[in-house]
């Protein structure tokens, strides 16, 4: 979030931001809540896939748009390379944003593709053992980094040494935990779809997933997320959470230990009900971070706990 906040604050007072609708509810949270009011930035919201659309929202103060792919929790994916020359087809100097966490710079590097800068909560993939807290920005352009360097010292919103050394020590291992957890997850994504008391999987590996073309173009891999609705409603997505016993319920992602949610109560509580809805983030979607353990362990206690679903 310190590196969100050190990009927002490129921008002045009047500004206008784009931003992708399903962003990460943090994210969210920050531009509504916080930036709109005491910043004076105005925001839309939107699905970027109609790139005309999308153009059609660009105005003279828009100076950021920002985007998520896959988002979190639906696993939308869009198109970096389309999203990026549309924008800069407009104007040049729009900056576009891409949060990269969800697929790690393993699989998907988002500056080839055209986008200005990208950000990676670092407390996920890139650390992957849930014991560190720090983010990241890359950008190809020298004077974009320096304006950037510049608002991090004077924000003052930087790492301490020692997250510096964890998150070092994670990335060592970062392509042997991603390949790890992706054939995990295509596992697990696979059994899910089958499984008579599941409504849908979305997962980018999936043929059935309606961005899958895209996934397969821009990035190596599908990443260890996936989201599945489970029958029964909020009732049965808690009997479910409740009845795992290797996966921890719990939020964040990333790391090697497998943990499920329910983002509606949990990591999207703060995005408004009517805005859920509309998202389609129902009671009854269950948000898997895959991790690394044995995939017999993984399915089995799955099983167990869809069967007291
Ligand atoms: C967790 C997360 C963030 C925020 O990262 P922190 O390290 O918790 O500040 C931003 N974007 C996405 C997609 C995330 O999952």
């Amino acid at each position: 979030m310190a590196a969100t906040a050190g990009i927002i604050n490129i921008l002045k007072a009047n500004d206008h931001v784009l931003c992708i609708d399903d962003v990460y509810g943090g994210t969210q949270r920050y531009f509504r809540q916080v930036c709109s009011a005491t910043m004076q930035l105005t925001f839309d919201f939107m699905d970027f896939s109609n790139t005309e659309k999308l153009k059609s929202m660009i105005n003279e103060k828009t100076k950021l748009v920002w985007m998520e792919t896959p988002t979190n929790p639906t696993l939308k994916v869009t198109d970096i390379a389309a999203v990026s020359a549309a924008v800069h087809s407009v104007r040049k100097d729009i900056i576009v944003v891409v949060d990269n966490t969800f697929m790690s710079p393993y699989l998907q590097n988002p500056l080839v593709h055209g986008a200005d800068i990208v950000l990676h909560s670092v407390t996920k993939y890139i650390g992957g053992h849930s014991d560190v807290l720090m983010g990241c920005l890359a950008v190809n352009d020298e004077s974009l980094y320096q304006r950037l360097k510049f608002i991090q010292n004077g924000m003052g919103g930087v790492p301490s040494p020692f997250e510096a050394y964890m998150a070092l020590r994670g990335l060592k291992t970062l392509h042997v935990r991603m390949d790890c957890a992706m054939k995990n997850a295509m596992a697990i994504a696979t059994y899910l779809e089958a499984h008579p008391k599941i409504e849908k999987v979305i997962y980018p590996g999936l043929k059935s997933h309606p961005q899958h073309d895209i996934a397969t173009k821009q990035a190596s891999g599908y990443g260890g997320m996936i989201t599945f609705f489970i029958k029964g409603g909020l009732t049965g997505a808690g009997n479910f959470l409740r009845s795992l016993e290797l996966w921890t319920l719990a939020e964040s992602l990333g790391a090697v230990e497998s943990l499920a949610e329910c983002p509606a109560v949990m990591t999207h509580a703060s995005v408004p009900a009517e805005k859920r809805a509309e998202l389609g983030i129902t009671d009854n979607l269950i948000r898997l971070s895959v991790g690394i353990e044995h995939i017999d362990d993984l399915l089995a206690d799955i099983e167990n706990a869809l069967s007291k679903s």
